[in-house]
């Protein structure tokens, strides 16, 4: 049996296109999703046509007992798990920070932060060597946010993804010797409908000026470096943060 990958968020966005990916690299590929269940079932569609394995699971990584049910989907359909991409993510129309209530900025962390601890932790009891696993690999969707700080439009997701990269390397630290590789990557402006959420769907493509490259990035381009981070070839790759940006 090939190796398990779980992709949260996988339906649509960058997520779909890392389950697209890592499928045509050979891993067995569950895409989780929260409410684009019809997006999921085509993104297993497509990958099934293409001749790789894959199924799709429901569930709201913020919640305790949802991430308990997807590790149970894992092992009951595919046996075994052996990465992890926490790619599950969002952010609100853009604002400066005076206007945030809290229950917009608890929202955010629940599911940037908290659905990425949740997750993480359960691979981590899956996968370590030390309870018996065969070990594995976690990477953890960052954003150039994180250092550029969101000024005027989302401090809030800027934060939660200063507080993944943290994680990404105390994590890394702490199991680097269990067999478990953990790596974040840090996209740039990259097209997807996140940037609907910011009240501006064109957002992406109106800062193009500001990248070096003078363009957006695809979601695909950021997966052949998810997939490359997953795969033996970064076997001595652990706690980086790789910017897939364009250089912005
Ligand atoms: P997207 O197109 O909006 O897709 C988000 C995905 O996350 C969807 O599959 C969505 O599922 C899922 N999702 C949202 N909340 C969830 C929850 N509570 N539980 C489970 N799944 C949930 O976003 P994207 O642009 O592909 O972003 C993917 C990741 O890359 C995010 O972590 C984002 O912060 C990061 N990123 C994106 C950019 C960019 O420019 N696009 C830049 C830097 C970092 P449903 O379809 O079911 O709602």
């Amino acid at each position: 049996m090939g190796k398990v990958l779980l992709v949260t968020g996988g339906s649509r966005g960058i997520g779909a296109a890392i389950a697209a990916a890592a499928a045509e690299n050979g891993w067995s590929v569950v895409v989780n999703y929260r409410a684009g269940k019809a997006d999921a079932e085509q993104v297993v569609t497509n990958i099934r046509s293409a001749g790789g394995t894959a199924t799709c699971v429901g569930g709201d990584v913020s919640r305790e007992c949802d991430v308990r049910a997807i590790f149970a989907h894992c092992l009951e359909r595919h046996g075994r798990i052996d990465g992890l991409v926490n790619n599950a993510g969002i952010l609100h129309h853009a604002g400066k920070l005076e206007t945030f209530d809290l229950a917009r900025w608890d929202a955010v962390f629940a599911v940037n932060v908290r659905g990425a601890f949740l997750c993480s932790r359960e691979a981590v009891r899956l996968m370590s060597t030390r309870h018996g696993g065969s070990g594995g690999s976690i990477v953890n969707l960052s954003s150039m946010a994180a250092v550029l700080g969101g000024a005027g439009e989302f401090i809030d997701y800027a934060a939660s993804k200063g507080a993944i990269e943290s994680m990404t390397v105390g994590l890394a630290r702490e199991v680097g010797a269990e067999g478990i590789r953990i790596n974040a990557i840090r996209p740039g402006l990259i097209t997807t409908d996140i940037h609907g959420s910011s009240g501006d769907p064109a957002r992406a493509e109106r800062l193009a000026t500001t990248v070096p490259m003078g363009r957006p990035g695809s979601p695909a381009e950021v997966s052949e470096a998810v997939v490359w981070l997953l795969s033996g070839a970064a076997s001595y790759v652990t706690g980086a943060v790789l910017a897939v940006s364009g250089g912005r």
